[in-house]
């Protein structure tokens, strides 16, 4: 039976990119080694990360002056990195949720960390709109797509102080205006690569600019310097990425990411929308499209695990909402296919005329 991949992360990817991986694995550019067994500074691995590196700048259309770096440590170590390489006073941070705060969390031990607002007392279910962001902040903290609780803000928001993205979830999925950032940080493992590496893309002239002394491999100028190859960079996620980085390209970019996230976000709340036995949860103007998430209706609550018995049992895979939301979660990043969406959509339908 085919399955559909609605995974929150380490999740789908296209399928082109785990062949050309697993080829490289098994042997590397036909030099009879494989991709891991390679040392990271050998001649035929250098163009891989300089490739990636090009893609992710033209893709997204980073202007000059910021750097792409590869990192290990995952989103939860930029959570540290942040505050500790822009954090000299006072920073900003949203709160819209668990990732949220678990960066806010990190940037307490290294100066004032101002909550500008917060949507916890209605379990995140939409994203804070009219705050004031203290115009002496070093920076203000965003989680473009809350991978938990469904939510995105879709637009680079307009305030007076330099923008950190956590962008784990929705990278390459709509346009970004980079320049409003000093920063953007994701574990690649939600819309990406396997898990193993992050992307930072970070503006040059933003670093140098705190007094304390930051550990060698938390510096992010050490890994601007040396081109990511500071150290040992995860290798094969890193090659894995290059080559979601080309099918990107050859899909037709971000645009066409975009375009085919609306459309499978719109089939999917639509169908949550018009069927009697489910209802969403995020706030429909903030409503996510990389993970939507959604409910039993009350009158049908006790469904629910009956129905996710038969989703499994029609191949849909990932689908249980996260403990903090409950009911149910698909998530639908850029290597979804439409026909997978419009299965889940079929599952539901049948599942109603059944009740
Ligand atoms: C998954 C996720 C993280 C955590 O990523 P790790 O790479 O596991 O540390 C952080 N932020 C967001 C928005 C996420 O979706």
């Amino acid at each position: 039976m085919k399955k559909h991949n609605f995974n929150a992360g380490p999740s789908i990817l296209p399928r082109e990119v785990i062949e050309k991986t697993a080829q490289a694995i098994l042997d590397y550019n036909g030099s009879g080694l494989s991709l891991m067994e390679i040392s990271h500074r050998a001649k035929d691995f250098q163009p891989v990360v300089d490739e990636a590196r090009a893609l992710f700048k033209e893709l997204l259309g980073i202007p000059d002056g910021y750097s792409v770096l590869f990192l290990g440590g995952g989103a939860s170590l930029e959570f540290c990195m942040v505050p500790y390489n822009f954090l000299e006073h006072k920073a900003a941070y949203l709160n819209t949720g668990t990732w949220a705060k678990k960066a806010m969390k990190e940037a307490k031990g290294f100066g004032e960390v101002v909550e500008v607002a917060s949507s916890a007392e209605d379990n995140y279910t939409y994203i804070p709109k009219g705050y004031t962001v203290p115009a002496d902040a070093d920076y203000f903290h965003i989680t473009t797509n809350n991978t938990i609780f469904g939510t995105e803000l879709r637009k680079d928001p307009d305030v007076n102080v330099p923008l950190v993205g956590d962008m784990s979830s929705d990278i390459f999925s709509r346009p970004v205006d980079v320049s409003k950032y000093i920063c953007i940080y994701g574990g690649a493992q939600k819309n990406l690569a396997p898990a193993g590496v992050t992307f930072v893309i970070v503006k040059d002239d933003a670093l140098g600019k705190v007094s304390r002394q930051i550990p060698t491999m938390l510096n992010y100028k050490t890994h601007v310097d040396a081109g990511s190859m500071f150290n040992t960079p995860p290798v094969v996620p890193i090659y894995a990425a290059l080559q979601t980085l080309r099918w990107l390209k050859a899909q037709g970019g971000i645009p066409e990411m975009e375009r085919r996230a609306i459309e499978r976000a719109d089939m999917l709340y639509a169908e949550i929308d018009r069927n009697k036995l489910f209802q969403g949860t995020a706030a429909a103007e903030d409503r996510s499209r990389m993970n939507i998430c959604f409910v039993m209706s009350p009158e049908y609550r006790e469904l629910e695990a009956d129905f996710l018995q038969f989703a499994t049992s029609r191949g849909m895979v990932g689908i249980k909402g996260h403990r903090s939301v409950g009911g149910f979660r698909a998530s639908c990043y850029n290597a979804m296919p439409r026909e997978s969406v419009q299965a889940l959509i079929d599952c539901m339908r049948d599942y109603e005329r059944q009740h």
